[in-house]
């Protein structure tokens, strides 16, 4: 077994939670199941194989492929046996590719970061812009991007004093650097920014009522439009990216 799994495994006692999954000890091996789940009975529950779980992480209830595996959209109903631990770092792998891994490197002290700052110093080509956006912009792309209704794991980096996330408003799985989706948001971000810039600025009542219809639509959010399409009005990362940027500069048009 490798040492990531094996460190994972020594700390988990009777059960963990990973993820939306919760495994059990069960003998030498070990049960999973969806964490909702925890006290369905067994047999009203799909018996999965290990290798099946990869499929089943891919789309959610209602067939929406899941691009972020870490979306708090993992679907319930299933359970699945590992016959010892490293069938239950395949399951873990299926259902949350890479994560025990970064579950392991997030031991470090200090874990392996990249902050905003950094990361976005690193881009190139059209993800240039990213660097322009200032602390309370960029914290404003973090909040709305990594919220646990969007994402479940705990992110470690962080920019300008955005405080870090917490395993119980998360997850275990930790997130080490920005993702391509946050990214993409941070660069939609900084683009409304300049248009922002070449209108007149918006009136105190106008930022409010905007503000007020970006809350109302979020009660509503499209979750069947790609997660990263930031043009869609009611994709729920933009709504809350109104939401969060509201005294800033940047007035994207809710619709
Ligand atoms: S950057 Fe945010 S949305 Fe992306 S994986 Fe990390 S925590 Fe999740």
């Amino acid at each position: 077994m490798n040492p990531d799994l094996s460190a994972l495994i020594a700390g988990m006692g009777e059960e963990m939670v990973f993820g939306q999954a919760l495994a059990r000890r069960a003998g030498r091996g070990f049960e999973l199941r969806h964490v909702a789940d925890r006290d369905a009975a067994a047999q009203s529950l799909q018996s999965l194989a290990v290798e099946e779980l990869r499929g089943w992480a891919q789309f959610a209830q209602g067939g929406a492929f899941r691009p972020l595996k870490s979306a708090p959209n993992l679907r319930r109903g299933w359970r699945a046996t590992a016959v010892d631990g490293t069938a239950l770092g395949l399951c873990l792998h299926h259902l949350y590719p890479g994560a025990v891994a970064d579950w392991h490197a997030a031991q470090a002290q200090p874990p392996p970061v990249t902050s905003y700052r950094e990361f976005a110093k690193r881009q190139t080509g059209m993800y240039r812009i990213t660097a322009k956006l200032n602390d309370a912009a960029a914290g404003a792309v973090v909040r709305a991007c990594c919220h646990p209704d969007s994402c479940l794991k705990r992110r470690l980096w962080t920019v300008g004093q955005l405080k870090l996330d917490g395993v119980a408003e998360k997850s275990l799985i930790p997130c080490l650097e920005p993702c391509a989706i946050l990214v993409e948001l941070a660069r939609k971000a900084a683009r409304w920014e300049q248009e922002a810039a070449a209108r007149p600025a918006p009136t105190p009542a106008e930022r409010e009522l905007h503000r007020q219809e970006a809350a109302e639509r979020l009660q509503h959010p499209d979750t069947d439009s790609p997660e990263s399409d930031f043009d869609a009005p009611n994709n729920p990362r933009r709504l809350r990216f109104i939401l969060e940027n509201s005294g800033g500069p940047v007035t994207p048009g809710v619709s």
